[in-house]
């Protein structure tokens, strides 16, 4: 058995990442200079889109993507149930009313025939979750948002160097959320980003992360002078540091391996797990490519003699630092306490009972994979029936 315990995720930092940062506070600006608009556009680069506008976290932005959009009072917006609860909080922050469509059982993502059965007249904007980094049926949510002209907002923080069909993921809706909390493929410690290609959405994005407030002459109706500025709307401080921003430049000079190493722990993870009876290893598709954010095994429990909490709790207890992936959001207490407590949706609530996150990240050297695979090849023998 191991020693230590082997977290489910973890950032990978090196030194560059390290004086990147101290460089920054050696600067004159720590906030809000010039390795902002670094980071911006290095990101925008990347994935494709024309702007990106950084966040000083992933909720931020999906707050300031929804005030973008127009999303308020009486607005509807559909998400998956199998999600972080940021991707339905982020509606409520603005007013509007969060509702969850059920998933498809083989890939996890939210089912686009469930979308069009919870479209009503009052439905402005879908937020589509990659799920794992498995990038959602895009086409088939592209099609519906047309048909009933709606806001697309990807949730991708699962999903940085995903792709849909040979088309990266960040510039392909209206809007796409990217987290560089250190578990996600990046880290700027807390972070997130918008990448869109609509100068609109852009602007207001910019405006919203600083409180509303604009200098810009062509946006007022007067000056007072070289000091003036206005509040044109109820904005936040949801400003990036320009601290996080240069480990960000850093650590983007990394995806591409990070992506890769994630791909080469999954094929000995799917190779190790192929012929287990017990379990069902991620579904992998043909035309996208999964940026393998988290490694979730489905238990067949029907096929064992006891529940997934003793196998996870057997898993942690060999150090092995397996997690869940989600508690359905409209089972959170404060989803709930509002009515969703009536809220059925079979397929999502199925699946949570049997999954386990496992370890993946790109840190974990050959031994952390060979004592995850042996933990889980000897827990799932043992109670097997
Ligand atoms: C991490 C995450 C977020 C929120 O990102 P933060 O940067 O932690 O605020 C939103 N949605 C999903 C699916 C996430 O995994």
């Amino acid at each position: 058995m191991r020693d230590s315990n082997l977290p489910y995720g973890k950032q990978w930092l090196d030194d560059a990442d390290i004086e990147a940062v101290v460089n920054v506070l050696k600067s004159d600006y720590l906030t809000t200079g010039p390795a902002i608009q670094k980071f911006e556009e290095k990101f925008s680069n990347y994935v494709g889109s024309k702007y990106s506008v950084a966040f000083s976290n992933g909720t931020a932005a999906l707050h300031g993507a929804c005030f973008a959009a127009g999303i308020g009072e009486g607005d509807e917006v559909i998400t998956t149930p199998m999600t972080f609860a940021a991707s339905a909080n982020c509606v409520r922050y603005v007013g509007g009313t969060i509702v969850f469509a059920d998933i498809d059982e083989k890939t996890y993502n939210i089912d686009p025939i469930e979308v069009e059965k919870k479209i009503t007249a009052k439905t402005k904007a879908i937020i589509p979750v990659h799920f794992t980094g498995q990038p959602v049926d895009l086409d088939a949510i592209h099609q519906l948002a047309n048909e009933f002209h709606l806001v697309v907002i990807e949730d991708a923080a699962h999903a940085l160097g995903a792709s849909y069909k040979g088309r990266k993921i960040g510039a392909l809706s209206d809007m796409t959320m990217f987290s560089f909390h250190p578990v996600k493929h990046i880290t700027t410690g807390e972070g997130g980003i918008i990448s869109t290609n609509n100068e609109e959405y852009y602007q207001k994005l910019q405006q919203f992360r600083s409180h509303g407030i604009t200098r810009d002459k062509d946006k007022m109706t007067k000056t007072e002078g070289a000091w003036y500025y206005d509040m044109q709307f109820l904005g936040y401080n949801y400003r990036m540091t320009d601290i996080q921003a240069a480990l960000g430049v850093s650590q983007m000079l990394k995806l591409e391996g990070f992506v890769e190493r994630r791909k080469e722990i999954v094929k000995q993870y799917n190779e190790a797990f192929a012929d287990i009876d017990g379990i069902i290893t991620p579904y992998q598709s043909t035309e996208c490519d999964s940026s393998w954010h988290l490694y979730i095994i489905q238990l067949r429990l029907e096929k064992l003699k006891v529940t997934r909490k003793v196998i996870f709790d057997t898993l942690q207890n060999k150090n092995i630092g397996v997690n869940v992936h989600y508690i359905p959001v409209h089972k959170l207490s404060a989803y709930k306490n509002i009515g969703y407590n009536k809220e059925i949706l079979p397929k999502a609530e199925a699946l949570y009972e049997g999954i386990i996150t496992l370890p993946l990240f790109p840190a974990m050297v050959e031994q952390d994979i060979k004592d995850v695979i042996k933990a889980v090849k000897e827990v799932i023998q043992y109670y097997s029936i």
